[in-house]
């Protein structure tokens, strides 16, 4: 061990000197990413949460596009060909600013892209990738259905064969970017297994009213589709792959940046507690003086950081091509979990005002809560970790 005094300071904002384990392109798209999120969100955010909209969201779609955010980890067709790291701290820095935001670069890049990126012919990413990466063109990815959230294997959405065309009808629920999307991903029953279908949304028979009354990510356009009998040609469906495996590798590569995303609503909660302990006074001295907010602000730091070093970990082995679904499944059980638990702890150092608006905390710990069930539940991740450690399958 060195001797103390070569020893590097002692950071607050990282006390594992987690930083180190980043090169100068990594700092510099945080740095972006962190920069645009203060300009463009920050200032607004509190009264878009309080209104339950998001009414610039085409501008920051196109915004968030010149930035490379948007299918930043693809390659190709105007993506970024950014590494998992880089996505992961992106999907931080978005997250530290409200999870509405960081829900729109996921499904736009990781669910509706990353599908047809995938599992798309070489016309239909040549038609929908350069768009959508721009932020031209908003994507939706429809799975979860009424009455089929966490087991999609039941789902009633049917798409027949009639002559060479498709032709959709079903009804998928709770679907970001829905409203606003030009284009959605809609998985289907066929004879021939679940398929992926790429919609326009502008196709005869396609609606998609908004879910309005959401106490979470209030600052994000959530919405039901409702197909109609949607008549689609033949080459609508995404050609190369049949089955389950379809949209919960989408899901997989999604979850991922949820294991990042979670630590920045976490880093921006703590950053509010650790901030007003210092300076909020009772019994005549700092809060942040007594041991039992110290032990408060020791634990919520000790959790943040570890769960920032596992998703560096899981992104490197992203990188690597050794990346696991029930190692992501572990990271966003972890790291949901103890965002939440960070949120909340932070909310009781606030007092009162860890309740108000005017704080970021309470926006975070009920935004959280969708997080917390999205991209499968805690109770998914945990059976997926259970089936995996006993080799007993638990599900039903
Ligand atoms: C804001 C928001 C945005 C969303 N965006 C999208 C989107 O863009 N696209 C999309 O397709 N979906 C989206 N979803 C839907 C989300 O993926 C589902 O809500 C989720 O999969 C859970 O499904 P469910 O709500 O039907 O709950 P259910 O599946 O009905 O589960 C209810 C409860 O039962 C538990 N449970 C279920 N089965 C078991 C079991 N075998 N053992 C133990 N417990 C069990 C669950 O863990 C949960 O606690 C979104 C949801 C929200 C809230």
């Amino acid at each position: 061990m060195s001797a103390p005094s070569k020893l590097p300071p002692f950071s607050a904002d990282d006390p594992l000197g987690l930083d180190d384990l980043l090169g100068p392109e990594d700092l510099a798209i945080r740095d972006t990413i962190r920069a645009w999120a203060a300009e463009r969100v920050l200032p607004h955010i509190a009264d878009w949460y309080e209104r339950g909209e998001l009414p610039v969201i085409r501008e920051l779609a196109r915004e968030l596009g010149s930035i490379g955010a948007l299918g930043m980890s693809l390659t190709g067709y105007g993506c970024a060909g950014a590494g998992a790291v880089q996505y992961g701290l992106a999907c931080l820095e978005l997250e530290a600013a409200d999870s509405g935001i960081r829900s729109l670069v996921s499904v736009q890049g990781s669910l509706a892209m990353y599908a047809i990126w995938k599992y798309g012919s070489e016309e239909q990413k040549r038609r929908w990738l350069p768009g959508m990466a721009a932020g031209e063109i908003i994507g939706c990815f429809g799975l979860t259905e009424p009455d089929h959230g966490s087991d999609p294997a039941g789902m009633r959405t049917y798409a027949k064969k009639d002559g060479t065309d498709w032709v959709l009808t079903g009804r998928k629920m709770w679907i970001t970017n829905g409203s606003v999307a030009g284009v959605a991903v809609v998985w289907a029953q066929t004879d021939e297994g679940i398929r992926g279908f790429v919609v326009p949304t502008d196709a005869a028979g396609f609606s998609a009213p908004e879910i309005r009354h959401k106490w979470s990510l209030r600052a994000s356009v959530t919405s039901e589709l409702v197909m109609d009998e949607v008549r689609l040609p033949a080459d609508a469906v995404l050609p190369e792959v049949t089955g389950l495996k379809g949209p919960l590798s989408c899901l997989s590569h999604a979850r991922y940046g949820i294991v990042w995303g979670a630590m920045g609503a976490a880093r921006s909660s703590f950053e509010a507690a650790l901030e007003y302990a210092k300076t909020r006074e009772q019994f005549g001295r700092p809060i942040g003086g007594f041991q039992l907010t110290q032990a408060k602000l020791a634990d919520m730091a000790v959790e943040l950081h570890k769960g920032i070093l596992l998703a560096h970990h899981l992104g490197r082995r992203m990188d690597a091509g050794k990346l696991r679904p029930e190692q992501v499944s572990f990271g966003k059980l972890n790291n949901v979990r103890e965002a939440i638990e960070i949120c909340r702890t932070s909310r009781t150092v606030l007092g009162a005002n860890g309740i108000s608006l005017e704080y970021p905390v309470m926006r975070h710990a009920t935004n959280l809560e969708s997080v917390l069930t999205y991209e499968g539940t805690v109770e998914m991740h945990q059976l997926v970790l259970g089936k995996a450690l006993t080799g007993l399958d638990a599900f039903r």
